[in-house]
């Protein structure tokens, strides 16, 4: 069996480019999915994966590891900057798929699965939808508690909030007390049996992260995300011991090693690899084994499209310290035109019972996809009150 060719399809999704990637065999009808999205630099990771389609086209595609050395080792320059890993994770993705496929077993089951029962899901506030989740200021407490309560009442026991406003790498209290309004209003509204998250985006510094995570530790949120950048691996980890809120990273880390730093540094308790953009499944799972080492948890990043959730659901049905799947479900209305799933959510509660097709068990609509072709992605842009750059 060989590599035909690899073949990128972009799917304009409001906010993001979904970058699908179909690797073809040259078995009749045999080919396998993969996503390779990557907000703002679409162009840049489909080209990136025609570099690496270069170094596979006619080798074996049930050679998964050994296709992964080659695009991780073989251009000389290690596949762990973002463009590349997400490149080659579009690739690796669809090896897995296409695995799975040839077996006849979904992928989680190639890799001893499955290890539960159901996998637990959580949403954004508003449910993916761009203006509810990135657009709600932190001085509308009020409508962060109308979302939190749509949330539950769609099913879900668990979303995300961004209820940390940019900051300077100092400001005063504030922005501290609009994020406390913020999160003292959801947890009014939905009561104690509900877990919520707070994604700080990395925008605050270490000391503003620590003052942050210090105001909203009354609250038991489910964890607090990104409260400084992932480079700061010193201040993740003073902010980590410094609260009883587990700390979570990680969907801007691309490679095992630079987990291994975190991980060593106990800078969280949640990893968010992101499947999509840390070279694939083939290191997620070697990630996901060095989580287990130091008994983190894992819950991976996936705003991204159906591809991405199909494999982080694959993945969380092999994984024993698997907590929960990111999803985004209204972030276009035409989702369910894209893509057939293998697995089922069910309403009460938004749990997903496993998949039980071959591979990834999609199915993508080419068709419809052509109706939404690439749009440049409207840019986030922060400054700050003095004019400086910030972060979104
Ligand atoms: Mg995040």
């Amino acid at each position: 069996m060989k590599i035909t060719r690899v073949e990128t399809h972009v799917c304009h999704a409001r906010m993001r480019n979904w970058v699908f990637v179909k690797v073809v065999t040259d078995q009749d009808g045999l080919f396998g999915w993969g996503e390779a999205t990557l907000e703002w630099h679409t162009r840049a990771v489909v080209g990136a994966v025609q570099d690496c389609a270069e170094l596979i086209v006619g080798e074996d595609p049930t050679r998964i590891e050994h296709l992964w050395q080659m695009m991780y080792r073989q251009h000389f320059w290690h596949g762990h900057g973002i463009i590349r890993a997400t490149a080659i994770a579009g690739i690796d993705l669809a090896l897995w798929d296409i695995l799975g496929k040839v077996c006849g077993v979904p992928c989680s089951k190639l890799w001893g699965g499955p290890v539960r029962d159901h996998v637990r899901t959580y949403c954004h506030l508003g449910g993916g939808k761009m203006e509810d989740f990135y657009e709600t200021a932190t001085e509308d407490a009020k409508r962060f508690a109308d979302l939190a309560r749509k949330a539950v009442a769609d099913g879900f026991t668990a979303f995300k909030s961004m209820a940390v406003p940019p900051t300077l790498p100092l400001e005063g209290q504030k922005p501290i007390r609009a994020a406390e309004k913020c999160v003292a209003a959801m947890r009014d509204a939905v009561g104690p049996g509900i877990d919520i998250m707070v994604d700080c985006h990395a925008r605050p510094s270490p000391a503003m992260g620590l003052q942050f995570a210090k105001a909203l530790e009354p609250y038991g949120l489910y964890f607090l995300e990104e409260p400084c950048w992932p480079e700061s691996v010193d201040g993740l980890a003073a902010i980590n011991a410094a609260v009883s809120t587990p700390i979570a990273t990680g969907e801007r880390v691309t490679n095992l090693a630079a987990f291994k730093d975190l991980f060593n540094a106990r800078a969280c308790e949640v990893c968010q690899v992101d499947i999509t953009h840390c070279g694939g499944l083939s290191e997620a799972r070697r990630i996901a084994a060095l989580a287990e080492a130091h008994r983190i948890a894992l819950a991976p990043h996936n705003p991204q499209g159906p591809v991405s959730t199909a494999a982080s659901l694959e993945f969380g049905f092999s994984q024993p310290s698997y907590i929960i799947c990111e999803t985004v479900h209204a972030d276009v209305p035409w989702r369910a035109d894209v893509v057939q799933e293998g697995f089922t959510i069910e309403p009460k509660g938004r749990i997903v019972r496993p998949n039980t097709r071959p591979g990834l068990g999609i199915v993508i609509n080419e068709a419809e996809v052509k109706k939404h072709p690439f749009e440049q992605e409207l840019p986030q842009r922060v400054f700050y009150s003095d004019g400086s750059v910030g972060d979104w």
